[in-house]
């Protein structure tokens, strides 16, 4: 099944005002220029950089995106973002459950379902991150974890057109090393039989199913071309137009 590539970046705690207009613009530029491009792009900036950011794409083909949400829709939670907050804003999608939000701020797989589910009621689109450390890769886990994270995770009500999955193994963010080709495909397959056994064929083969780790302009051909790889979640890379959009423009045609 053809399912269209979604090359989406996290800038993660990067780029102040002047930076993140710039980066969303160049990157805004150069979709109007592109026509169709025949891949979908999102950016997620942090949040004090949504409306600017939010701004700068508008008119393009761009969606934007937050980098976490809280589970409930408001209320006392001092620091807290709802995602109705970020529908609010003109956001379309929300990263949940990245390694870095399971790391260092201890949630586990039932918060980022609720955060997941929290998404849907609000109309985003959640990107729900799954992927094992080192330790459980090396320990031979890998499938098991990952199965674990996907099934934990998932919010109710999933479908192909209202939920996104990232694979991004967690000893491939930022370290420059990056998952082989067949390393990627292997627990991408994974993920593609436990949501076609959930899901249906229908819905299970028509989900796409990102990776991310190092993703860059050098390796992103490769991994792109996997009959499960249905595009990218990347970090360092999404942080400059040209490298972010020579990434996407290796989607397959
Ligand atoms: C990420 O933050 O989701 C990520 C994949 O980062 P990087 O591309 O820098 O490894």
């Amino acid at each position: 099944m053809a399912r269209r590539k979604l090359i989406a970046g996290n800038w993660k705690m990067n780029c102040l005002s002047a930076d993140g207009q710039a980066l969303a613009a160049g990157l805004a530029a150069k979709m109007k220029a592109a026509g169709a491009a025949r891949f979908d792009m999102a950016i997620c900036p942090p949040f004090p950089l949504l409306s600017t950011v939010l701004a700068a794409v508008a008119g393009s083909a761009i969606a934007v995106g937050g980098q976490d949400c809280h589970a409930k829709e408001k209320g006392a939670f001092t620091g807290d973002t709802s995602a109705w907050m970020l529908k609010d804003l003109g956001c379309a999608y929300v990263i949940v459950g990245h390694s870095e939000r399971r790391t260092y701020h201890k949630e586990s797989d039932a918060d980022i379902k609720a955060k997941a589910q929290a998404a849907l009621a609000a109309g985003l689109k959640p990107i729900v991150c799954i992927g094992e450390t080192l330790e459980e890769r090396d320990a031979g886990q890998t499938l098991e974890v990952n199965r674990r994270q996907l099934h934990g995770s998932l919010p109710d009500g999933t479908t192909a057109d209202k939920v996104v999955i990232a694979y991004e193994p967690v000893w491939a963010i930022g370290t420059g090393r990056t998952a082989t080709p067949a390393q990627a495909q292997e627990v991408h397959a994974m993920i593609r039989a436990e949501l076609v056994g959930r899901l249906g064929d229908g819905e299970g083969n028509a989900l796409r199913i990102l990776y991310g780790g190092s993703m860059n302009p050098g390796n992103a051909a490769e991994l792109l071309a996997q009959t499960d790889i249905d595009g990218g979640l990347i970090g360092g890379a999404a942080l400059k137009v040209d490298d972010f959009w020579t990434l996407a423009e290796h989607s397959p045609r």
